[in-house]
């Protein structure tokens, strides 16, 4: 099996114009035939094989989310495709993930300083469109069933922690699959952290929020994913990194966030799935049938890292929190009004 982390991939360090280049559309017309979905049944089970070394953590004391009261630090506690494992007492840890089909799952874990380890329940707040869940209505509701437009849906979920200081990242260039360009991967992931933290909007709003990030550059430096027998959050260092990787093969991208118990973000690192097709490109290009845009997912996945969760249900498709990633939208890259809540809240 290929190693993940070439060094072939380090050719090339100058960096690119990372802001606003021509829109291209080399990176779609260029890729190699469409890559189905590597996980099939009766393939041979993807794992350890995927990993670095250091990666991999086998044998481990494995939890299911009903059996935290015996879960110690270290341990892994496994809820459906994902993982984590069990942070010191004071910290907590959550993992998000969003899949092709629009199922997604988020882990919410923290050891108290007695050493209980307990899940944390996300914070929904629905916004002012659902009827049916905050009765008294005020301005210009669409009403449910349908789905908001952005500027309409005021609904947002925290998932429990925010960053107390400029969230400062790294990209893991030489991770990058063969068929992107790892600068426009880094531009586009800056235009997304960009999106988000300008609480950019087509809504006329002029909001501002307190958080703010800072690319740092490229490291070589790793994330603290891990494998357990499914992939997970590991133990932290300190360094936020984004990266490309192995995810299973339905999994579009992870984000793993580890907090002080109170709320302080202490880390973050996200890794997109190498084996999507994803587009670079700032505009959607003409011939768009299924890669996902960059620009999108990384204003999601950014999303998370500041402490947004996904908001509930499926009638949220307009918010750039909602879980149903769909292939040849930038629409994600302009937040609606439920997202700046939910940051503002955060950074007010
Ligand atoms: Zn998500």
């Amino acid at each position: 099996m290929q190693r993940l982390f070439t060094t072939a991939a380090l050719a090339g360090l100058a960096l690119s114009c990372a802001d606003g280049p021509a829109p291209s559309f080399e990176e779609t017309v260029g890729e190699s035939p469409v890559v189905e979905l590597p996980f099939d049944e009766g393939d041979e089970a993807p794992g350890a094989a995927e990993f670095d070394e250091d990666e991999v953590r086998l044998g481990l004391p494995t939890w299911s989310i009903d059996q935290l009261e015996r879960a110690q630090p270290g341990d892994v506690v496994q809820v459906g495709d994902y993982s984590v494992l069990v942070p010191p007492p004071g910290r907590g840890v959550t993992l998000i993930a969003e899949r092709h089909d629009g199922t997604h799952q988020s882990i919410h874990l923290v050891t108290r300083q007695d050493g209980r380890v307990v899940q944390v329940e996300e914070t929904h707040h629905e916004g002012t469109q659902l009827p049916s869940v905050t009765p008294s209505l005020p301005d210009g509701a669409l009403g449910a069933p349908t789905t908001p437009a952005a500027c309409a849906d005021g609904a947002y979920a925290l998932s429990g922690f925010s960053w107390k200081k400029p969230l400062a990242w790294w990209f893991k260039a030489a991770a990058t699959p063969r068929t992107l360009n790892a600068g426009k991967v880094e531009g586009s992931l800056r235009r997304g952290a960009a999106a988000l933290t300008s609480l950019h909007n087509n809504c006329g709003r002029t909001d501002r929020m307190s958080g703010t990030h800072v690319y740092k550059g490229r490291t070589t430096r790793g994330t603290n994913f891990v494998w357990t027998g499914t992939v997970g959050c590991g133990n932290p260092d300190d360094f936020n990194v984004v990266s490309f990787g192995f995810l299973d093969g339905a999994t579009l991208a992870l984000t793993c966030s580890w907090w002080w118990e109170g709320g302080e973000a202490a880390e973050m690192d996200m890794r997109f799935d190498k084996d999507v097709r994803w587009s670079t490109s700032s505009s959607v290009p003409l011939a768009c049938q299924r890669s996902f845009m960059m620009d999108s997912v990384g204003t999601h996945e950014f999303g998370h890292a500041f402490g947004l969760d996904h908001v509930r249900g499926d009638s949220h498709a307009a918010l750039t929190m909602t879980p149903y990633s769909k292939p040849c939208s930038l629409g994600p890259k302009t937040l609606g009004l439920g997202d700046i809540r939910g940051l503002k809240t955060l950074y007010p």
